[in-house]
């Protein structure tokens, strides 16, 4: 079968192929987003790969089963990009890598946490100028701060487990709670989350409910000083809401690896050009904010999983014959 891979990298087209040597499937690596303007790059495929910021709109969708597409394979977790709805209606099975490493994900959170706070980033900066001076680079310590999780799923129960280690109170909020998370923490309301927890992190996946969670009154409701994170998906912030609390001093510090308008930005080399984005722009302006380009997910161990994963959607969607697991990845389940 052939597959149209949109939004291809250089590390997406090395580890694709490693997996997709002995297989059936023949790749075409386009560098192009997926929208309505790149739909007809997907003619002559009956499946298309896509990732995070590709554009799967009811327009896209029609557009694809119009060239003969019948598949979607999701490089990701999240599906939010996806009109599913309009994939169904045109009788094309969607499918995506619900798990490749939460501990991928998890981990660079931290990484952005203990970054931010000891200002290692500053740091590291100063010494390769000869500037060995320690002032202004005061963090706090993270044992016995109050650290609270929003979603406890695969991602959110890797950072309890971790968070519990490093000595925190972990708070944990979800509308579905998990035994699992239990061990690492305790539950709570969302209101009591943000009022007592000194940092918050944010891992619900981005719905219709959860879209701008975090918007000005949630802002106001966290904690004076508490720093925010953000690894899930940008539309869970209201980033204008973040903007004024961190100008009243009201937020302690923001971590951001995903932001509502980065598509078309992340994951591209823009130094030479101009930055459109007014309100990534100010973000960026804050000493207290720490931006990384949607890398959580960038592990070796995480594209080696996402690759094969893949690989088997796509064999599970040709043959019809889906493993149990197959069968959990396909988000909207067509009889083909
Ligand atoms: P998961 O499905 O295992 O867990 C998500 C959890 O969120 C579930 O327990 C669910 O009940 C909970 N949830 C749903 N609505 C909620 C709400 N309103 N409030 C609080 N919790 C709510 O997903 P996961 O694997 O843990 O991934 C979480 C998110 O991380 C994904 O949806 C994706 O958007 C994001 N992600 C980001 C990266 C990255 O590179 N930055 C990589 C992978 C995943």
């Amino acid at each position: 079968m052939k597959v149209a891979c949109f939004s291809t990298k250089s590390y997406d087209e090395r580890f694709l192929s490693a997996v997709a040597k002995d297989r059936a499937h023949e790749f075409q690596f386009l560098e192009a987003r997926l929208d309505a303007s790149t739909v007809r790059l997907a003619e002559g495929s009956e499946a298309v790969c896509v990732f995070v910021n590709d554009d799967l709109n009811a327009e896209v969708i029609a557009g694809l089963a119009g060239v003969g597409v019948r598949f979607i394979v999701l490089r990701c977790a999240g599906f939010n990009n996806v009109d599913i709805d309009a994939a169904t209606k045109h009788r094309i099975l969607v499918a995506r890598v619900p798990r490749y490493s939460p501990h991928a994900v998890a981990e660079h959170t931290v990484g952005l946490i203990l970054t931010l706070n000891r200002k290692i980033h500053k740091a590291y900066n100063r010494v390769r100028e000869n500037n060995f001076s320690i002032d202004g680079l005061l963090g706090f310590d993270l044992n016995g701060r109050s650290f609270g999780i929003i979603g406890t799923g695969a991602i959110g129960i890797v950072l309890a487990k971790i968070m519990n280690g490093f000595g925190c109170d972990v708070l944990l909020f979800d509308p579905y709670p998990s035994d699992q998370a239990r061990v690492w923490g305790r539950y709570t309301e969302l209101e009591e989350l943000l009022r007592s927890s000194d940092l918050v992190s944010l891992h619900c996946p981005l719905t219709e409910d959860t879209y701008h969670l975090i918007n000005a009154d949630r802002v106001e409701q966290m904690k004076p000083g508490a720093i925010l994170v953000n690894t899930s998906r940008g539309g869970l912030i209201d980033a204008g809401a973040v903007i004024a609390g961190l100008k009243s001093g009201h937020l302690g510090g923001v971590a951001l690896d995903v932001y509502e308008e980065e598509s078309g930005v992340f994951f591209e080399d823009l130094s030479q050009q101009i930055m459109q984005d007014d309100v990534l722009s100010r973000l960026m302006t804050f000493p207290n904010v720490l931006v990384t380009s949607h890398q959580a997910f960038f592990t070796q161990d995480a594209l080696e999983t996402i690759a094969a994963t893949t690989l088997a959607n796509l064999d599970a969607m040709v043959s019809n014959n889906p493993t149990d697991d197959e069968k959990e990845n396909q988000v909207n389940a067509i009889a083909t």
